[in-house]
């Protein structure tokens, strides 16, 4: 079966967890052949890219290292390319009119990757497979690339159909996974030692609305818990705001092991405009869920994404996502100048909103949001927290980082041993826009 032996291969994931999750799936079955990882496409036989069609950027970006693959394997005939991800479900014919991409794989299709990689190593030839149907999982767990931190998708897909949103499109139907499998992949990271896994979906907290609620996500949770002996820490991303119930706000309050931070995606603070956006809820019950999650802790860190200049967004609209954003004061913001994606129905709307006065409004919002983040992030001035210490930093080996419970970055001089995967509390010392500094408590 390692027919793959002697190869050696290399990922470039962009865009979501969900797509980090699938690459590590990809790692996991590679690996299983025979390859061996490596650092960069020049000395790889076997080079993956995993795209994400959420924004015309990450597209871009990876048409664009794409093109640059073409001189390696001109160098390199043997070499293997390998499409998979969003994009390939959105563009799979472009893609595949690429002369120099051999395999285009769905994101519903990784399981088949050992029968194509076997076909194309025997005949050569270009494969495209494509379902847009539901996903089978591979009979692999994923190779994690963290030892303590892992992504678990609890579902697939999304039923929403936002109108600015391509996901629909590529990712297909929700589809949520049986508990029994997820549960055992809790406990076989558990048993290993993690200290933090992260529930993933789309819509996760609509977890079990396809199975008609017979186990929901506060259900999940509540069991998770219950299991879980190892891992502290249990996070969940992204929640979609309306399928929060009382009984889940419960469940998350009252259940310590659940971490104290959710990303709750505004998108807009106009009811006309989250209407536009065939959003399923108002600026009141956006609000009325934030309240309910403070009133029942006391400390939970809230995180959000938003979008300016929306087709037909007037000045008024717009500023009401500014009395929103300093109303509800969140920790952080995802923020975004509204961009087309082809195949969307806003993408079809014809009040479009200028170019740069998207981009005015965008750094209006930033301006609000950038001192609200700097106010909270001080606010933790001189208070000790629990800190999961990850490692060094990107830009500086002599300075690592960590996380609090509510997501927040911890930066603290590189310590005598390595101690990444712990636990420890630290004494914050300073704040900034991206995060904190402190320095570790004796035990
Ligand atoms: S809920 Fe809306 S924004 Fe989120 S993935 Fe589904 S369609 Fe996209």
């Amino acid at each position: 079966m390692a027919y793959l032996k002697d190869y050696k291969y290399f990922i470039k994931t962009y865009g979501c967890q969900a797509n980090e999750y699938d690459s590590e799936l990809i790692a996991a079955i590679l690996e299983k052949l025979g390859a061996q990882p490596v650092e960069n496409e020049q000395d790889a036989d076997i080079v993956v890219f995993n795209t994400c069609a959420v924004r015309k950027n990450a597209e871009n970006k990876v048409y664009g290292r794409l093109g640059a693959l073409k001189k390696i394997k001109n160098e390199k005939k043997d070499m293997i390319v390998i499409v998979s991800g969003c994009l390939v479900q959105k563009d799979y014919l472009k893609i595949s009119s690429i002369d120099h991409v051999d395999i285009v794989l769905g994101t519903h299709r990784i399981s088949a990757l050992p029968q194509i990689l076997q076909e194309i190593k025997n005949s050569r030839g270009k494969i495209v497979d494509i379902d847009f149907t539901g996903r089978v999982e591979p009979d692999i767990p994923p190779k994690r690339l963290s030892k303590f931190s892992a992504y678990i998708p609890i579902m697939f897909g999304c039923d929403y159909y936002c109108t600015f949103c391509i996901v629909p499109f590529t990712r297909g139907r929700m589809q949520s996974r049986n508990k029994e499998d997820i549960l055992k992949e809790v406990r076989e990271l558990d048993n290993r030692g993690y200290k933090e896994i992260t529930y993933i979906g789309q819509t996760v907290n609509a977890y079990g609305i396809d199975k008609r609620y017979e186990y929901d996500f506060a259900d999940l949770l509540k069991e998770t818990s219950e299991i879980v002996r190892s891992i502290r820490w249990v996070r969940f991303t992204s929640p979609y705001p309306s399928n929060f119930t009382d009984k889940q706000i419960e469940v998350i309050s009252s259940t310590p092991v659940i971490a104290k931070h959710i990303h709750l995606p505004l998108q807009s603070g106009n009811n006309e405009i989250l209407r536009r956006m065939a959003r399923r809820y108002t600026v009141e019950q956006f609000k009325e869920i934030v309240y309910k999650f403070r009133e029942r802790n006391s400390y939970i860190g809230l995180s959000t994404d938003i979008i300016v200049g929306f087709p037909g967004e007037t000045e008024s609209q717009f500023e009401d996502t500014l009395k929103v954003v300093e109303e509800i004061r969140f920790d952080q913001a995802f923020m975004f100048a509204y961009s087309e994606r082809e195949g969307t129905k806003a993408a079809t709307y014809e009040d479009r909103i200028p170019y740069r006065e998207r981009l005015k409004r965008l750094y209006r919002l930033i301006q609000l949001q950038n001192s609200i983040t700097e106010e909270k992030n001080r606010e933790y001035i001189g208070k000790t927290v629990e800190v999961l210490v990850e490692g060094p930093t990107d830009k500086n080996p002599e300075m690592w980082e960590g996380r609090t419970e509510t997501n927040k970055i911890v930066v603290f001089k590189k310590p005598d041993r390595d101690i990444s995967g712990q636990f420890f509390k630290f004494r914050i010392t300073s704040a900034h826009l991206w995060g904190l500094e402190g320095e570790i408590l004796p035990d």
